[in-house]
């Protein structure tokens, strides 16, 4: 799944769900992190090689744990962690 696509059903639903539920401080924040991540209103850097042969210019991210743009992979690397030290792991689906 695009990691965007979360990224847009939250900019796309949120406001109103917020205005028709009641929203914790962590929740509201993870979700602010997520609809405001790697868009120009987060500022940006510029990436390239040492030579100058190459630059591209990123929107900043949100680096919240929750976003699926950025703590996916961390998420990921680190349930293969946990799973490598438990003596027996089934999954529960
Ligand atoms: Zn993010």
């Amino acid at each position: 799944m695009d990691a965007g696509i979360v990224q847009k059903i939250f900019t796309d639903h949120f406001e109103s769900y917020r205005k028709s539920h009641v929203v914790d401080t962590r929740p509201y924040y993870a979700a602010e992190s997520i609809m405001s991540c790697r868009i120009p209103d987060q500022g940006y850097h510029i990436d390239g090689c040492p030579n100058g042969d190459y630059h591209v210019l990123l929107y900043n991210s949100c680096k919240h744990r929750s976003c699926p743009q950025c703590g996916s992979i961390e998420t990921e690397l680190w349930l293969e962690r946990r799973r490598g030290q438990a003596l027996f792991w089934t999954p529960h689906f």
